[in-house]
Order: structure tokens, then sequence, then C-alpha cells
């Protein structure tokens, strides 16, 4: 099962990058070929029936396996990104961090108005980052299609901030 395969190469590095975290280090799926395969065929699976015109995926790890699943879907992949980043004109979401806040921005002409948006990160904690995604999306003029993680910190409640905008959360492992 592809949740059992994941939890056996992700890494649980204490105290990283603060203490008291327990960082979730994707980066060994990634020297996992048939594992990567594997995990873009999940995602497929479990969306089916769900519209997608084109996936987002977020700074920094979000760009991993969204870029291959917007390939596999073939629909058109757009980066959120941290601020300063993106060259073309912005829009800028702003939002709250357990210590300090944080901000994501999109570029204006990133899809369509309408357009069936998938959001993608590799993971899901509080949900404050893939809601800020949300928020930027709606701004736009796009629809929220769902929310794709590769793993879901179910603890941390964050599909309640994100089930507003799309109650199709995926996430493959926790
Ligand atoms: P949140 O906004 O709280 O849902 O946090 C999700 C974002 O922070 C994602 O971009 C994750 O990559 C990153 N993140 C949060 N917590 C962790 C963790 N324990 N391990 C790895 N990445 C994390």
């Amino acid at each position: 099962m592809i949740s059992e395969r994941l939890k056996s190469v992700i890494r649980d590095i204490p105290d990283f990058p603060k203490p008291g975290i327990i960082f979730k280090d994707v980066t060994p799926i990634f020297k996992d070929a048939q594992l990567c395969t594997e995990v873009i065929e999940a995602f497929v699976e479990q969306l089916k029936g769900t519209k997608v015109d084109v996936v987002a995926g977020i700074e920094s790890r979000g760009f991993l396996f969204g870029l291959m699943l917007a390939n596999k879907l073939g629909v058109p992949f757009i980066p959120v990104r941290k601020p300063g980043k993106l060259p073309f004109t912005i829009v800028k979401k702003s939002y709250e961090l357990e210590y300090g806040s944080a901000s994501i921005e999109i570029h204006t002409d990133a899809f369509e108005p309408g357009s069936h948006v998938l959001i993608h990160d590799d993971l899901l904690a509080t949900g404050g980052t893939a809601q800020a995604a949300a928020h930027l999306v709606t701004e736009l003029g796009g629809v929220v299609a769902g929310f794709a993680f590769v793993i879901g910190l179910d603890f941390l409640n964050g599909r309640k901030s994100l089930d507003t905008f799309s109650e199709n959360i995926v996430s493959l492992t926790s």
C-alpha cells in the first residue's frame, strides 16, 4: 500500500528547523523512481472524478510532485512562491504561523478565471499555507478543485481550515 511504502522512507528529523518540530523529510522518496511513479498514480486514482484545469504547487517541495502530477494530468503547472521570487505582476496573501507570519504570491495571469485549480504541497500541518494559496486562487477568479498532499498531519486539524474552499482533500499518508 502506498501509505506504508511512503511511511517506510519518509524520515522524521526531530528538532528541525527549530526545537520541538518533528520535520518530515521527503527527500528519500525522490531517490526511488518507481515510488515517485506510484505516488503520482495514487494521486491520479484519488482525484478520479475531480475536474482539474491547473495544478498549483507551493514552494518549494510542492513543486516536485506538483509538476509531475500536472504533467500526468496533461494540465498546466503554476508555482505559488515565497515573496519576491516571481518576476511578473503578482497577488500576495499573508498568513499567520505559530510564531510570526508568512506570505505567498502568485502571478496574476497564472490561470484563466473560472479555472479549476488543484492545490498541492508535500505536507499539510495547520493548513495555513494551503489556505493562503486557496485565497489567492479565489482572488484571481479560480475555483479550488481540491487539495492534494503527500503527508497529512491530521492531529493539527489542517483539514478544518481548508474545507470552506473544498472538501476534496487528498493525502497519501500521515
Ligand atoms: P501549514 O501551513 O502549517 O499546513 O504547514 C505546511 C507547510 O509547512 C508545508 O509547505 C510544509 O512543507 C511545511 N511543514 C510544516 N510542518 C512540517 C513538518 N513537520 N515537516 C516538514 N514540513 C513541514
